[in-house]
């Protein structure tokens, strides 16, 4: 057995000592797999926008004894019995997140983001409905009406999109074809939100297009989450009808996804979850939540997302300077989009990706606006700051990061070169773990 130690496997701060000894003995096999995982993720820079690293206290939730427990209905309306603890958990998990947010009400039970969105469609809108949703190939989800989503088979999208590269304001979210578009295809529904797009999105004048077309307005929160927590975006809760989110982003909880909502849709969003499209809730993820909720309202979260935002501008002019271009000419969150053609036109994203891979720079490639490639090839490279801003990192580690991808991307046939980046990676890992062991927690950067 690797003598590596999970989650400082040595105090009871984690999932503690005694589920983990058992799960070695027990299971051998799996317990290797999640020494390797964790292995991992404290010897790699972890560069995915949607990743991050959750608190020893969200894992110690996660991984409790509520996932034995049926719970299908809500806090005081369950159809089991036994539920008085969940009750109280979900709850709790119900009343923090609408006091961070300022919101009427929320349901926590969605499984995903994806759900999440899912039900809410469910909630307000007849299958043929029209949605309007950004553009896949431009940063908009699979469900924002993707052909391969249920969402795409069960309403009718409409999409818009970012401004051309070379208009006054290069690559931003195109209000007035939003607007053209809305008059025109009458939705019942438009969608604010992203995966990949680099700049705030102000909720106000997706509001007043609404509201002129007599639309109902969701903004799907996904990834800026944990930035609006720390009040580093508009909130978009009480402007748009319906808010949902993924905890797991940057407001750095359990895998999971939320919904925010005014009180009149708060019956139509509870049963669309419950039953329409989901079971028993997951009890343990919920309380993982309740704790994510209370982390994301303390102070240090401000300042979080304040160097989460300084790391990707560092990140963003750090590449730059390497001949990368960043779409939208730079960022004001987590995100990086990089168009890899200018740095070099034959190296495709996919294989940008791979390369980085292999020396422990973990990203994905991704689509930029009107990308020649396909989605599966692509010409370009999505990069996020949350998740190594939570293990510590500056803008001086983030500015490392960058040269290491613009040297292991140059010399990306040269098996020495690589190597000496795949120990720069590990070197610099070693003073940013996210899970140290032995340290109190939490205890690292944020
Ligand atoms: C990540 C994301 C989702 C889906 O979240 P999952 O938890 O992966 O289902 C939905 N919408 C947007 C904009 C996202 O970025």
């Amino acid at each position: 057995m690797s003598e590596t130690v999970i989650f400082n496997e040595n105090s009871s701060s984690a999932i503690g000592t005694e589920p983990w000894n058992a799960l070695k003995k027990s299971d051998p096999e799996i317990a290797q797999f999640l020494i390797d995982e964790l292995t991992r993720q404290r010897t790699s820079v972890q560069l995915i926008a949607s990743e991050n690293f959750t608190s020893p206290s969200v894992l110690a939730a996660s991984a409790s004894v509520l996932t034995n427990k049926y719970s299908e209905g809500y806090p005081g309306k369950r159809y089991y019995g036994g539920n008085q603890v969940v009750d109280e958990v979900e709850d709790l998990a119900r009343n923090r997140v609408t006091k961070l947010f300022g919101a009427d009400h929320a349901n926590v039970q969605p499984h995903s983001g994806a759900s999440a969105n899912v039900a809410v469609y469910q909630a307000l809108l007849q299958p043929g409905d029209t949605i309007m949703a950004m553009r896949l190939d431009q940063g908009g989800h699979l469900t924002h009406g993707s052909p391969a989503s249920i969402t795409g088979k069960t309403y009718r999208f409409i999409s818009y999109g970012v401004t051309p590269e070379d208009s006054d304001k290069g690559e931003r979210i195109d209000l007035d074809l939003l607007r053209d578009l809305a008059i025109r295809e009458k939705p019942a529904l438009i969608v604010a939100g992203t995966t990949a797009y680099s700049r705030v999105i102000d909720p106000i004048p997706f509001r007043e297009i609404a509201d002129e077309v007599g639309a109902l307005f969701m903004f799907d929160a996904a990834h800026p989450m944990g930035l609006i927590a720390g009040g580093n975006h508009p909130n978009p809760v009480g402007v748009a009808d319906i808010v949902t989110f993924t905890t797991h982003k940057t407001l750095r909880g359990p895998r999971g996804g939320a919904i925010l909502c005014k009180s009149e849709f708060a019956k139509a969003i509870d049963s669309a979850v419950f039953p329409g499209l989901q079971g028993g809730p997951l009890e343990h993820v919920i309380a993982a939540k309740a704790v994510a909720f209370g982390e994301a309202g303390e102070d240090y979260f401000k300042s979080y997302g304040v160097q989460i935002i300084k790391n990707a501008m560092a990140l963003a002019k750090g590449l730059e300077s390497q001949g990368f271009r960043i779409v939208s000419g730079g960022t004001e969150n987590h995100q990086v989009l990089v168009d890899l053609r200018p740095f070099d036109k034959e190296l495709t994203g996919k294989e940008a990706q791979e390369v980085l891979d292999q020396v422990g720079l973990t990203c994905n490639r991704n689509q930029i606006p009107d990308d020649p490639r396909s989605p599966f090839v692509t010409s370009g490279l999505r990069l996020g700051t949350s998740a190594e801003t939570t293990a510590g990192m500056s803008e001086t580690e983030i500015g490392t990061v960058a040269e290491l991808i613009g040297k292991a991307l140059k010399n990306r046939a040269d098996g020495s070169v690589l190597n000496e980046v795949r120990a720069s990676v590990k070197e610099l890992c070693s003073d940013f773990d996210p899970y140290p062991p032995g340290a109190p927690w939490p205890g690292y950067g944020f």
